[in-house]
């Protein structure tokens, strides 16, 4: 599968809509480039130039190509990467990818160690079992230093010991051989809310953590505590680096934090016509028959459904854009494709391009109306779209 997928992100197109050639025959995710380095850029503009920005491609990079992603925000700036797991890193690494690679969820055993140690990746470092599986892992393969990053829990209740035992935790993994202390830090639960009482009380038990560990004698290695939520709030809690996602696809982590600067999603999922007809009154349309027409109409259908990843659950509540126009969706959403009342545009064609997340002239669709309807977050969203759409790079990214 990887290897497909690389071919597929090898090819890299212009923008061109029209035709059914290439990867836009039946359904894709553009990825805008320009927009992808524009967010990088901007971000950077809230941070001191003493912090840097690690960009998150976990997840494929939210569904957008990590391997395409990852050059693009390098390029426009961010000096790290952040993934999830180890096959992440080395896909990167595969890729050519030079960069420092955090993998942010938790690794314990030889054989993750011998491929992170192999591909030069970082492992987060959350328990003692572990350092000492990755330290006695290095002695026997006569290893060199293997850089770790030591993550506290402070409120997340996630991965890392609790905040109270962070010396302790410190100590012990300075006192092992062949692991060296990247940086300490931990990761915020609620960044995204109004109220930052709990937010703000992880940032203290954060820094009690760091005095303790300094007064201690331990020299500091770099901190960083902040997601998206947190880099948009304000610049006490950018430490050394800040760890950004959703801001970097363009997207905010809530409404309002909009204000802290302008973003522009690069995402946009599009599918094609496959055709069009004229329904009578009365007429049920798709599975289940949760439609009736209650006049003649215009019915498009497209070839995009649930198995690409448009939720089911948006089935007769979904717009989608045609000619810059918003048309409903009717009927359930079928696992490879859905229909659309389309009898506002009588001459529609078959093979016209439906643009289901993403904008047309003034009108826009966003992860945001999606995940607002269905009561989940954009980052689902994002996530949810499966492999079989191609990704086409769009723009730009200087
Ligand atoms: C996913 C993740 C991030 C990025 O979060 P966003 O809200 O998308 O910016 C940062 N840090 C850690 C530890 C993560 O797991």
């Amino acid at each position: 599968m990887t290897l497909i997928w690389e071919q597929t992100f090898s090819i890299v197109e212009t923008n061109r809509c029209d035709g059914f050639g290439g990867l836009r025959q039946r359904a894709w995710v553009e990825i805008n480039l320009a927009a992808l380095a524009y967010n990088v850029r901007q971000v950077k503009s809230l941070l001191s130039p003493k912090t840097a920005l690690m960009a998150v491609v976990k997840a494929d990079a939210y569904g957008h190509g990590a391997v395409l992603v990852a050059q693009t925000v390098l390029q426009a700036g961010a000096s790290w990467l952040g993934v999830a797991t180890v096959p992440e890193g080395i896909e990167l690494r595969a890729a050519g990818i030079k960069a420092p690679i955090l993998i942010l969820g938790a690794t314990h055993t030889k054989e993750q160690l011998q491929a992170i140690a192999q591909w030069q990746l970082q492992p987060t470092l959350c328990n003692l079992k572990q350092a000492l599986v990755f330290s006695q892992t290095l002695e026997a393969i006569n290893g060199d230093t293997l850089p770790v990053h030591i993550k506290l829990d402070t409120g997340m209740s996630r991965l890392g010991p609790l905040w109270e035992q962070a010396v302790e935790f410190v100590q012990l993994v300075q006192r092992l051989p062949h692991l060296r202390i990247a940086s300490i830090y931990s990761h915020l639960a609620t960044a995204e809310s109004l109220d930052q009482t709990v937010m703000r009380q992880q940032q203290a038990r954060f820094e009690t953590a760091i005095a303790q560990i300094q007064s201690a004698g331990i020299p500091l290695p770099p901190l960083h505590l902040a997601n998206s939520g947190g880099t948009l709030t304000d610049s006490s809690l950018h430490y050394d680096m800040v760890r950004v996602g959703l801001a970097v696809y363009g997207l905010y982590p809530a409404e309002h934090l909009r204000t802290a600067l302008d973003l522009k999603p690069a995402l946009q999922v599009k599918a094609r016509v496959t055709q069009v007809k004229t329904i009578p009154p009365q007429t049920g349309v798709s599975y289940g028959h949760q439609f009736i027409s209650d006049r003649e109409l215009r019915l498009a259908v497209v070839g995009i459904g649930y198995a690409d990843g448009v939720p089911r659950n948006l089935s007769n509540k979904m717009t989608v854009l045609i000619r810059g126009q918003r048309l409903p969706q009717i009927g359930a959403i079928t696992m490879d494709q859905l229909m659309l009342d389309v009898s506002t545009i009588p001459d529609l064609q078959e093979g016209e391009v439906v643009t289901l997340l993403g904008q047309e002239g003034k009108e826009q669709i966003s992860a945001d109306d999606w995940a607002s309807e269905l009561g989940t977050i954009s980052w689902e969203i994002l996530c949810g779209f499966k492999h079989r759409l191609p990704r086409v790079a769009v723009g730009q990214p200087l």
